[in-house]
């Protein structure tokens, strides 16, 4: 197994600005307007390429008057995308003419890399790959198909130790170690381009994270069907001593989750069904979907939902 990674989750603020970010300031498609299924007062966004595939997929939990995060040990530090190497100008560009918080380039693993931080100051990056021009995008008003982004290279963990979390990655996910730089250990999923990275970046003693705005809730993992998921489920609790939880339905994968070694909330995604199963390929994103035991409240979920613009 080395399927790389499903999905990120992370908490926002207002569900417009967000929504906004993604779509129009990054060119991502809106793969999927949902609600919480666990507070369906509350939206659940999904931003992904054409067909929402694994490894493309951002997901959030948009809260009004959500209080700003705090990034410590135990939390996803980081999402990378990746876009074409000479596209790095064009972000860099983009950036400041968007007002984007972002960094300078940087160079980490041979790879140059863009740090930015979306509206909620969550932390993400662009790295420019060589040979990924010709991979499909979706594109958007004032974002080339040459420029856009093609997905996850990955995550980075910030963790207190790194051992545990590591086992992990390599013998339940099928991750290999590609290499250390500096207080980073970079695991990869062979032959996997797309979500195919993660970093754990060891910082010993360092403050516990205060999830909130602006942070990462979990990482997902992929697992091609249910066997597949039931027995990494299986391998963390007999090799790892890792409880998982019940399998549940989110209607566009199947998930368990459980808590990491290092402090990160996982879950174990299936790529089954996808994001198709209910309503158009063409047409994702663009009508509000909810599981089916919501249904009969779709009238007072509207209410109280922001509208969009
Ligand atoms: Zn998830």
């Amino acid at each position: 197994m080395a399927n790389g990674i499903h999905h990120v989750t992370a908490i926002a603020g207002p569900a417009n600005r967000n929504l906004d970010f993604y779509t129009r300031v990054l060119g991502q498609r809106f793969v999927k307007k949902t609600v919480n299924f666990d507070d369906p007062g509350t939206y659940h966004f999904y931003f992904g390429d054409a067909a929402g595939r694994p490894g493309t997929i951002m997901t959030f939990f948009p809260w009004e008057q959500a209080a700003p995060g705090r990034l410590g040990v135990g939390e996803t530090q980081e999402t990378v995308y990746r876009v074409p190497k000479a596209s790095l100008g064009f972000w860099m560009h983009r950036f400041v003419e968007q007002g984007v918080e972002h960094e300078d380039l940087e160079q980490r693993f041979g790879e140059t890399v863009l740090p930015f931080r979306d509206p909620d100051g969550m932390r993400l990056s662009l790295v420019g790959l060589e040979g990924i021009e010709q991979e499909e995008a979706w594109t958007v008003d004032g974002i080339p198909a040459e420029h856009a982004l093609r997905g996850f290279q990955g995550v980075t963990l910030l963790l207190e130790r790194i051992d545990a979390t590591a086992a992990v990655l390599t013998n339940v996910f099928g991750f290999e170690k590609l290499g250390t730089q500096g207080t980073v250990t970079r695991y990869k999923a062979p032959g996997i381009d797309i979500g195919g990275i993660v970093d754990l970046r060891e910082a010993g003693q360092f403050l516990p994270a205060r999830p909130g705005a602006g942070s990462v809730h979990h990482v997902a993992f992929r697992a091609a069907n249910d066997a597949e998921q039931a027995a990494m489920a299986e391998k963390l609790r007999k090799e790892h001593g890792l409880p998982s939880t019940e399998q549940k339905d989110r209607d566009y994968f199947r998930s368990v989750y459980f808590r990491s070694p290092g402090g990160v909330l996982f879950e174990i995604a299936t790529d089954e069904p996808g994001f198709a199963v209910d309503e158009p390929a063409d047409q994702l994103g663009t009508a509000l979907k909810l599981p089916k035991g919501l249904e009969p409240y779709r009238a007072r979920i509207e209410q109280v939902l922001p509208e969009l613009a």
